[in-house]
């Protein structure tokens, strides 16, 4: 008899995009010649920008010749493009990266959720509330999260850590120890970000009890303000506590072509039960070896061309259209009343549910009277209870006109 993994079994079903997914269906039925606008959409909509393209294009005839033809690569990526990496995104802010910590994957969701495999399963977990659902639900089918209870709608090993306009979105410190430490900023889904001095602390909570921050930067490309940090390692001694993972999903729009990388410091090291230091690194090079045989040449290519100076140009303007498009939103809501967070630094709006509302209610208000959907807070955690996410994703034409019939309501 095969047994299964019981760790399965208690994770929870997230309805969330089921849900919006009927209700939508629903007033399609209902009211066929309304046209409904989506701003609750976490997909990019731009086209890969032509420098990419261009590089895919190139690599792909190349591949196709005697001289030029790739079989496997190396599992922890192409030099070439570890070399572009340690170079723009961390010798250009001043961080000392060797290409040797640098590991391309084909995703950060990936990666966020393989990380598990190095720890032990008895490690004490924090994650923000709410939060992007792969770092709570590996935890579960790994086995670290205890049973889920019902009534709170939180797992008994879990720290959560609320991010709720009472903290200003910054997470506080746990009162007890915890071994590994989740962070997201610029934050998915509320928008918001943190300064040095707040991830300072961090770096700081981490040393001094031996733990790790698993910090999540997918959305560095949206920074525009100077005191934010792009990456974890701009704060002093971070390289000795923390793993980051960046993505060109939503940076360069490769959330079809799936490109990612995760940094992991020769100084970062885990411990044996006895207490023996063991390098983290070595750790998820052997993992990486084992479990993944690279991403794919072209590919890398394209992610290589990001960093190309057409490159980063294309890429910047459809940044900044995003964060254009974040701008109006923002303000529209504002006009209209809300208490609205995020959209600065950030593709992602988090809004205040008005009059003590649910997140459902709302939703089904603004899909009814605005023929707008969004995503209610409440999928994403119980701390986001009464919030609402918008994102920058959509058109220019339909973000206007979705902002303009909220302001209708
Ligand atoms: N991390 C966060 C916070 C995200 O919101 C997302 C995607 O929405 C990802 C990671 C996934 O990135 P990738 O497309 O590289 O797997």
């Amino acid at each position: 008899m095969v047994e299964i993994n019981e760790n399965f079994l208690e994770l929870q079903d997230s309805y969330l995009f089921s849900t919006i997914a009927k209700k939508i269906d629903e007033f399609t039925k209902n009211n066929p010649d309304k046209e409904i606008i989506r701003l609750g959409i976490g997909d990019v909509t731009k086209p890969i920008v032509p420098a990419c393209v261009d590089a895919l294009v190139k690599a792909s005839k190349e591949i196709g010749t005697s001289e030029g033809f790739k079989g496997y690569g190396p599992e922890q990526g192409y030099d070439f493009l570890r070399k572009a990496i340690v170079k723009n995104d961390y010798n250009s802010r001043g961080i000392n990266i060797s290409e040797n910590e640098i590991f391309v994957s084909d995703g950060a969701k990936c990666d966020c959720g393989n990380i598990v495999d190095i720890f032990a399963n008895n490690n004490k977990v924090a994650i923000t509330d709410p939060v992007y659902p792969v770092y709570l639900d590996t935890n579960v089918m790994s086995g670290r999260s205890g049973r889920y209870n019902e009534e709170t709608q939180t797992y008994n090993n879990i720290i959560y850590l609320p991010l709720s306009a009472d903290n200003d979105f910054k997470p506080e410190l746990p009162k007890e120890k915890v071994d590994m430490i989740y962070l997201c900023f610029p934050n998915n889904p509320t928008g918001t970000v943190l300064d040095k001095s707040e991830l300072k602390k961090w770096v700081n909570y981490a040393k001094e009890n031996k733990s790790i921050i698993l910090f999540d930067s997918a959305y560095e490309a949206f920074i525009t303000d100077d005191d934010i940090p792009h990456s974890i390692y701009e704060i002093e001694g971070a390289k000795d506590v923390a793993i980051e993972f960046r993505s060109y999903s939503k940076t360069a729009g490769f959330t079809g072509l799936r490109c990612a990388y995760t940094v992991v410091p020769n100084s970062v090291y885990g411990y044996t039960s006895e207490g023996k230091k063991i390098s983290l690194n070595k750790l998820w090079n052997r993992r990486t070896t084992t479990k993944f045989n690279g991403v794919s040449y072209v590919i890398q290519r394209a992610a290589e061309a990001t960093y190309s100076k057409e490159g980063k140009k294309q890429i910047d303007e459809s940044i900044s259209f995003y964060l254009e498009n974040a701008k109006i939103i923002k303000e529209g809501l504002i006009e209209a009343g809300y208490t609205v967070y995020g959209g600065d630094n950030s593709p992602y709006i988090w809004l205040k549910v008005p009059n003590n509302m649910t997140s459902w209610d709302f939703f089904d208000i603004l899909l009814k009277e605005a023929n707008v959907v969004g995503t209610p807070g409440s999928g994403f955690g119980p701390h986001g209870e009464g919030y609402f996410r918008l994102t920058a994703f959509g058109t220019r034409e339909k973000t206007i006109e979705a902002i303009k019939r909220i302001k209708n309501i």
